[in-house]
């Protein structure tokens, strides 16, 4: 394990002399030990244990659904144009994936891959709800809470394993096992909502759209699934907070001019 540690040391040590920017990811984070290249590289690793296990993840075909795509793409680089997005060269946020299964989900592995259920994006009634819980979630990755929550629930000499392309099979199943049963902290989620409203108020989306998504799963009694509801902040503090946020930078409404499909297209144009 010490040897481990120092090549992975040494790892972090050439990082650092290669780089010198935020953006070519070379920052260490004094919780973690990890720079955001680790992060890429972890997302990598959590991207290829997905794309092996079709049968729980099936994830739309792009070429059979490239309105679907489009659409999709769109959204997220309108939402990561904001500035208040990080690690925009170096993280994946423009390889964002539809997973096709009835799951009222979407997530974001390190290094900014992104995922978003069918589920999710036929139950939400507007763009902006959408946009809402994209920012929440690509939050997760530009604040760096996964690879952080990573480290404390795996530890980081599996996690150094998979950096440094030692992991074994099983040793690379359980780090996905692990990031799908990641919990995030009280702070990551209020945080993450906050950056939501952040980055939406840089477009023409209404910047509490994560609120509405929350305020419609209460009403209708759901209290489980997505991560979104999976931490302490009840889902009513959290929609206050979010509205309140809106309110201070005067964003809560909705100027979106969607050019190509509406949302309404966008959800028939699913299978
Ligand atoms: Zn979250």
């Amino acid at each position: 394990m010490k040897a481990i540690l120092q090549l992975f040391s040494l790892t972090i040590a050439i990082s650092l002399v290669l780089s010198c920017s935020e953006e070519s990811g070379s920052v260490i984070d004094q919780l973690t030990g990890l720079t955001p290249a680790n992060d890429v590289q972890l997302g990598l690793s959590v991207v290829a244990q997905i794309e092996a296990d079709p049968v729980n993840y099936p994830i739309l075909s792009e070429s059979e659904y490239p309105e679907a795509y489009a659409y999709i793409q769109d959204m997220t680089s309108n939402i990561v144009s904001s500035n208040d997005v990080r690690f925009k060269d170096l993280f994946h946020y423009s390889e964002v994936k539809i997973i096709d299964a009835d799951v009222l989900n979407a997530f974001a592995t390190p290094g900014g891959f992104i995922y978003v259920y069918t589920g999710l994006i036929k139950y939400l009634d507007t763009a902006d709800d959408l946009a809402g819980v994209m920012g929440h979630e690509i939050a997760h990755a530009s604040e760096r809470h996964s690879s952080s929550q990573m480290k404390k629930q795996m530890g980081i000499t599996l996690l150094s394993q998979v950096i440094l392309g030692e992991a074994s099979a099983s040793q690379l199943a359980q780090m996905a096992t692990g990031f799908f049963a990641l919990k995030f902290s009280r702070n990551d989620e209020a945080e993450s909502d906050e950056y939501s409203v952040i980055y939406l108020s840089d477009t023409d989306y209404a910047c509490n759209g994560a609120a509405t998504f929350f305020e419609k799963l209460t009403s209708e009694g759901q209290s489980s699934g997505p991560e979104f509801l999976s931490t302490h902040p009840s889902p009513a503090s959290r929609v206050e907070d979010i509205n309140s946020k809106a309110n201070d930078i005067n964003c809560n409404t909705s100027t979106i001019v969607e050019s190509g499909m509406n949302y309404d297209q966008f959800k028939a144009s699913l299978p």
